[in-house]
């Protein structure tokens, strides 16, 4: 597995690379955004851990320019603590997943490998279909009649979860579970933000797929 970091704090940067290393994954990094998108762009990594505050070019452009390049490469942003509308606009702009500094190098390590094992996972499965939409997860295709959309890696598991999960009501807590991780940080209002990006993206593509919200317990999708 081949790893990005793209950090500007020099000494923060070479205790990743050396940290990931030994753990056997080939690394390289960048100390500006611009470098970083660069590399990105090369299409050849696993995973990215992307700072945000950064010189030449910030972490969210860089993601943006990432994702607008139809690469689905996980990423994972490093924030400072408390910035919580980066955690957001991060999330908007396709994030996968998000640490603040100062972190616990076995938490990075434990998002790196969860990123790494469903990326293998999203490449082997197909197109699932539900109601009146098909998902592609491979590309990341929503597809209903002659509308199509392409959702975040993160979007899609979200999706791909409710579809298998159709008959039942999905509690948060799965959600989180299944979308970051066991010991994941993530919170309740991470599904929530994510379940409000999935139904304008549905609505772009005119589905009559809902996810509806069961107070209290979670999502169901509905479709009439
Ligand atoms: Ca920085």
């Amino acid at each position: 597995m081949r790893i990005l970091i793209v950090e500007d704090e020099i000494r923060l940067c070479e205790a990743l690379v050396q940290l990931l290393k030994k753990q056997h994954y080939t690394v390289d990094s960048d100390n500006d955004g611009e470098s970083g998108l660069d590399d990105a762009l090369s299409g050849i990594y696993d995973v990215i851990i992307l700072d945000i505050m950064l010189p030449k070019l910030d972490g969210l452009s860089v993601l943006r320019e990432i994702r607008k390049n139809n690469l689905n490469v996980p990423v994972i942003l490093l924030t400072a603590k408390g910035e919580v509308s980066d955690k957001v606009t991060g999330l908007d702009s396709g994030a996968d997943d998000y640490l603040t500094k100062p972190f616990n190098t076995e938490e990075l390590l434990a998002r790196v490998r969860a990123l790494g094992r469903r990326r293998g996972e999203i490449v082997e499965s197909d197109a699932l279909s539900c109601g009146d939409i098909s998902l592609d997860t491979g590309t990341l295709k929503l597809r209903c009649a002659s509308s199509e959309i392409t959702l975040t890696c993160k979007e899609s598991e979200l999706l791909q979860y409710l579809i298998l999960h159709k008959d039942i009501i999905s509690s948060k807590e799965q959600i989180i579970e299944k979308l970051w991780g066991f010991n994941s940080e993530a919170e309740a209002n991470h599904v929530e933000v994510y379940v409000s990006f999935l139904r304008k993206k549905l609505k772009h593509v005119h589905s009559e797929l809902q996810i509806k919200a069961v107070r209290g317990i979670g999502y169901k999708l509905t479709y009439e």
